[in-house]
């Protein structure tokens, strides 16, 4: 358990009254208010984070936008929750909703509030222990950022090599998508952007662009204090055909920053394998999310049948150990970018229970896309997985710049209902992050593979320091006896099991359909 953390959710009062004094010793010392930094409290990696699209969060002054102000008021339930850091979706000055394409990186966008406002709630997330790290988006500017307004005035310009240009009609035959015009420009010059004409791909090559993304990164980290960066397409800084180049320059990047002294974590962006993730680990971001796993954990839970989960995670982790010892994985469900899981396995919430049994139990630095814990739903087009949050029709902090298609409280039991129903969704997360920060084996610990020669259930084991934990989930409708040799290993205790009433059935030696269960042993 973080220091901190007064959970509401107590397993075995005994343990947990204990735990409450211990924490009660420490409160003088690691809850006092850090000026820049959680510089005290576990490791960056060994949290789970919850990623938080500050539009649709929480409003603090009536216009139905989420800001920073109403993330700051609502930070006290995040820590509750157990909580150890928060992913901010770009907060810079942006002509979009979204806020994927910046004009100007040192700013606050005036929707969300002002740099003061930002400031107060990261002291505000520090005293309570949580970790703020940010979305930096630096593959591509918006075409309104001021370097870009000069870039496109004409090749004299000194902002003109920012930005990739050409005119070569073979290069632009080849990806017309991705080549744009200047409006009102009839040379016949193009500038590349990947992903739309109006973000236009920053020039990567170019010394002095790398120069001004580390002088925004040295911002951030020193002089305004968060504790890092989640890096948006991060794969994407050079073309295809030159990926060792985005590797060589994110090891330039952490360089930088590790020249500031700060502590600090940067996650990646990069939706591949293992083997294209892995080279981006090597002394370079210090974690990619693992886009593989949510997929994954999706497919088992629509067939009923693992396909070998634990051994193909096993396998990753050893690929990025290879490129680096220190490698973090972090691994999520779905996010931002994605149909929202609930959607994904269509509403049944026992398998969405198992879904988040399975994520927190796993190692790695997990992330929770805000709304997941509620069973929010959401399909594309992305507005519309970015949904407002669900506190409750008569909390002020209700979002309502759009209107929620999927996620209503006639489809989703707002926040106000589930935190005091012990058989809610958000009951269950919290739960399980407790559970991962009371035992240090879940975020700490090895992870074995077990073989438990039944494609319905998944098996295996996380140990530290003479504790180890047996981990069982039944992702099938049917119940489930285990081999001998598996069930010989239940006799340890039984510290999570969900539904909590086929807890006995465990003893007996069966695991019922769609159960999620962890027994611990000490050795
Ligand atoms: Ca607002």
């Amino acid at each position: 358990m973080e220091p901190c953390t007064h959970p509401r959710v107590g397993f075995q009062p005994t343990r947990g009254l204990f735990v409450f004094l211990i924490a009660l010793l420490f409160i003088p010392v690691s809850c006092q208010r850090q000026r820049t930094g959680v510089s005290s409290g576990p490791d960056l990696t060994q949290r789970t984070y919850y990623e938080i699209f500050v539009q649709s969060f929480a409003d603090s002054d009536g216009d139905g936008i989420g800001d920073i102000q109403g993330l700051t008021n609502k930070l006290e339930g995040i820590r509750d929750m157990g909580i150890g850091g928060i992913w901010l979706m770009p907060v810079h000055p942006s002509p979009s909703y979204h806020k994927y394409d910046v004009t100007d990186y040192y700013g606050i966008h005036p929707d969300y509030g002002t740099m003061e406002d930002f400031r107060e709630m990261l002291e505000e997330a520090h005293s309570r222990g949580i970790a703020v790290i940010i979305d930096l988006v630096v593959n591509h500017t918006s075409d309104r950022h001021p370097w870009f307004t000069e870039a496109a005035r004409g090749a004299d310009n000194p902002y003109r090599d920012h930005y990739v240009w050409t005119e070569d009609t073979n290069l632009i035959t080849r990806e017309p998508e991705h080549w744009h015009t200047v409006p009102g420009d009839t040379s016949g010059l193009k500038y590349y952007g990947f992903f739309w004409h109006g973000m236009p791909d920053l020039n990567f090559s170019h010394p002095g662009v790398r120069e001004e993304i580390k002088k925004i990164g040295r911002f951030w980290l020193e002089d305004v204090g968060v504790d890092g960066f989640r890096l948006d397409a991060a794969h994407y800084l050079f073309p295809e055909d030159d990926k060792e180049k985005n590797h060589a320059w994110w090891r330039e990047f952490r360089e930088a920053m590790d020249g500031t002294g700060r502590r600090y974590f940067m996650v990646g962006e990069v939706w591949g394998s293992r083997n294209i993730i892995a080279p981006y680990l090597s002394k370079g971001l210090h974690a990619c999310f693992n886009f593989d796993l949510g997929f994954r954990i999706i497919h088992i839970l629509q067939h009923g049948k693992d396909t070998d989960l634990a051994s193909w995670l096993a396998g990753t982790r050893e690929v990025y150990s290879q490129a680096d010892n220190g490698y973090a994985d972090a691994i999520f469900l779905t996010n931002h970018d994605q149909e929202r899981i609930m959607s994904r396995l269509d509403g049944n919430l026992q398998k969405a229970r198992v879904a988040a049994s399975l994520l927190l139990t796993l190692p790695g630095i997990p992330f929770i896309y805000y709304g997941e814990e509620l069973g929010m739903r959401g399909k594309k087009p992305d507005e519309q997985i970015r949904e407002p949050y669900l506190w409750g029709d008569n909390d002020p902090a209700q979002t309502s710049w759009e209107e929620a298609v999927y996620s209503t409280p006639a489809t989703v039991a707002p926040l106000v209902l589930q935190e005091k129903d012990e058989a809610s969704l958000y009951y269950h997360y919290q739960k399980l992050i407790h559970l991962r920060n009371e035992y240090p084996e879940f975020n700490s610990g090895t992870f074995t593979p077990i073989e438990s020669g039944d494609q319905r259930l998944i098996a295996f084991s996380r140990s530290h320091e003479g504790h180890r934990v047996l981990v069982l989930h039944n992702v099938s409708q049917e119940p489930v006896i285990p081999v001998s040799e598996l069930a010989q290993m239940t006799s340890g205790k039984v510290i999570f099991c969900d539904p909590p009433d086929s807890r006995d059935q465990i003893r007996d030696g069966v695991i019922q359909p769609l159960t999620s269960a962890v027994l611990r042993i000490t050795y």
